[in-house]
């Protein structure tokens, strides 16, 4: 069997779910509903730079653990790709409260899903989507949206509301029991909650998920990347997430907040762009991009030495374009909160 199996060919094999996987608890329970009517399950996970759970840089316990040591559940990854971009600047079906497309990401990830699920050979895909949970992009009428734009019309199952659509083909068919398989509807994760306590699963249950996209402030600095970058890339998606950002005079400047920001502004800087740092004193590392003329070098270092130790309102920054060479100096009055303002992302 294999996803194009839905509309021929049916035995009484058991299916292979392949289950879209966020980390948060409605997929979880999903995959549980699932595997406790003996459905083989497999999951993918799809990694951005958008994903919050790696916002810190910490070696975060990621709730994806729990897939393979409870349930047993083998986890695949996939990375969102820079053709992901264009669903940001150009969806089919808007955005939600801030730069989040996601009804057309979802239908992003189900078309990828959907080629994946091939390649392994699953049967059919599933999601823990729950109707009305999200006013936009989970409604009656999103979710039939986003079966069609995919290409799985009747085909997607969503275990945690399926009660409350119409059957998918795997449940007409009869190779999942729909009589086991939940009507839940709204915000409300208490069903979720009671599984979850159910079969042991809440202790180490560690949530994560959560899109950058939805936070305001990200949306404001990934409008002006689309606005300003002539060729975006999910890498320099990444950069977003690191630092104090301001657009001055057309030109980026990154500025470090701690050790391993100053450590990821360094490796990210690429082959173009200037590294500036105070001197003598400890201090940030600052990264100018784009249009590096004499305001803006002027201007970078005010704010270098503003996040710096130096005690003095004026002191000197070194800079230069390769990071073990700072070979030009500045002389210059530390930024004031008033004068930056206007510049900040
Ligand atoms: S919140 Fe982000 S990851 Fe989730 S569907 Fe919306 S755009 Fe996609």
């Amino acid at each position: 069997m294999s996803v194009s199996y839905f509309l021929n060919d049916i035995t009484n094999e058991t299916p292979i779910g392949l289950g879209l996987i966020s980390g948060g608890l409605d997929s979880l329970i999903a995959c549980l509903v699932l595997k406790l009517q003996g459905i083989k399950v497999v999951a993918l996970n799809f990694k951005s730079p958008f994903c919050i759970c790696d916002k810190a840089y910490k070696n975060v316990e990621c709730g994806l653990n729990l897939y393979s040591d409870k349930l047993d559940i083998k986890t695949y990854h996939l990375q969102k790709e820079d053709d992901y971009l264009d669903v940001i600047q150009n969806p089919k079906f808007g955005y939600g409260k801030n730069l989040n497309p996601c009804i057309d990401c979802r239908i992003y990830i189900l078309k990828k899903a959907k080629l994946f699920a091939e390649k392994i050979n699953a049967d059919f895909i599933f999601t823990g989507e729950v109707l009305d949970q999200r006013p936009k992009s989970q409604n009656l009428k999103a979710l039939r949206i986003i079966e069609e734009e995919s290409n799985l019309k009747g085909k997607l199952l969503r275990p945690l509301s399926a009660l409350m659509l119409k059957p998918t083909i795997l449940e007409r068919e009869g190779l999942i029991d729909r009589s086991r398989l939940l009507g839940i509807k709204g915000r409300s994760r208490k069903k979720q909650l009671e599984l979850a306590r159910a079969h042991g699963l809440l202790n180490e249950y560690n949530a994560c998920g959560g899109c950058l996209l939805t936070e305001k402030e990200f949306a404001n600095r990934m409008k002006d990347y689309l606005k300003f970058s002539k060729n975006p890339t999910m890498e320099g998606v990444t950069l977003l997430k690191y630092g104090r950002h301001f657009r001055f005079n057309g030109a980026k400047i990154i500025i470090g907040r701690n050790e391993l920001e100053n450590d990821f502004l360094l490796q990210l800087k690429g082959s173009d762009g200037l590294i500036m740092e105070a001197s003598d004193v400890k201090g940030p590392i600052t990264l100018i991009q784009g249009n590096v003329e004499e305001a803006v070098i002027k201007f970078a270092a005010r704010l270098t030495l503003r996040y710096s130790d130096a005690i003095k309102s004026r002191g000197e920054v070194i800079y230069g374009r390769d990071s073990s060479i700072l070979n030009e100096y500045l002389l210059v009055e530390k930024a004031t909160q008033e004068s930056l303002k206007p510049y900040l992302l």
